[in-house]
């Protein structure tokens, strides 16, 4: 997809949560470049369904209604200063994370706005100064994918952009997401509706190789080998920039893995761990 694609599309499924109607348009735009801005200055991500849709290879992905960001330590306070007191969006709740979250997570925090009740802004807190540990703490490969003030991140890019996922390998007890991926439940269904998601327990099932790298077996961040990412050129007023938390990802000593070893028969990636 070229540039102009990804930024129509980042536009499009960012606007509705800070749409203020036809007469206010300009506001709105106000809004939304604000919200890159502090996204770049806070060194946050979206993730969940809006960065999804936005990676999605469908023509027409779903509308979302939920906006997940995951922050770093310390910079709720600018979050809330753009969200409530620019926008006028109220905390509805505040819990700690949890479920496969819990060690990599601070805060939980739910914004709506009083003009837009079906729709929510969600901001998780990392434990740590960064946000990556939290990121490859999502407990499958379907909330792995980021828009940055400039790029989208996806580790395993072919499986994610066709709303595919894998499970990971911690276990989870499923209370309080910190981030939601809409359209999640359907995955048990054998022919799933377009725009669905479609999340596998393990890899033990597929019935093909693994693709452009196996999700399950561990893999480095180091260097960025394997990690898709691109830019989508960012709003009018953020100005071009090497994402932080993507040269920080490149620059780690992060691995992550779905899996104690590939279960998938047909696994080109993983042929060392069979066996032992
Ligand atoms: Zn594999």
């Amino acid at each position: 997809m070229g540039k102009d694609i990804l930024k129509g599309r980042v536009t499009r499924y960012s606007i509705p949560f800070f749409d203020r109607g036809p007469e206010l348009r300009y506001d709105t735009q106000d809004d939304l470049d604000r919200f890159f801005i502090t996204l770049r200055t806070t060194r946050s991500w979206i993730v969940g369904s809006v960065a999804l849709s936005v990676a999605s290879v469908l023509s027409d992905p779903p509308g979302r209604s939920n906006m997940n960001v995951l922050s770093p330590y310390g910079q709720l306070q600018e979050w809330h200063h753009f969200l409530v007191g620019i926008c006028g969006f109220v905390v509805v709740s505040e819990s700690k994370c949890e479920g496969a979250y819990l060690n990599e997570g601070g805060k939980f925090f739910v914004f709506r706005h009083p003009d837009r009740q079906s729709l929510h802004v969600t901001i998780t807190t990392s434990a740590r100064p960064h946000i990556l540990q939290l990121f490859f703490a999502a407990p499958n490969t379907i909330q792995q994918v980021a828009v940055g003030a400039h790029h989208i991140v996806m580790p395993f890019p072919v499986m994610t952009s066709n709303q595919e996922g894998v499970r990971g390998w911690r276990p989870t007890d499923g209370a309080h997401p910190a981030v939601v991926v809409e359209g999640h439940e359907s995955y048990k269904v054998a022919s799933p509706l377009p725009g669905a998601v479609v999340l596998h327990e393990s890899t033990a099932n597929w019935t093909r190789a693994c693709g452009e790298a196996c999700p399950a077996v561990d893999r480095w961040a180091h260097g960025l080998k394997g990690i898709g990412s691109c830019s989508w050129g960012g709003m009018d007023g953020v100005d071009a920039h090497v994402d932080a938390n993507l040269r920080a990802l490149g620059h780690s000593r992060l691995s992550f893995r779905t899996g104690a070893f590939c279960l998938n028969e047909y696994c080109v990636f993983s042929g060392k761990y069979k066996g032992s």
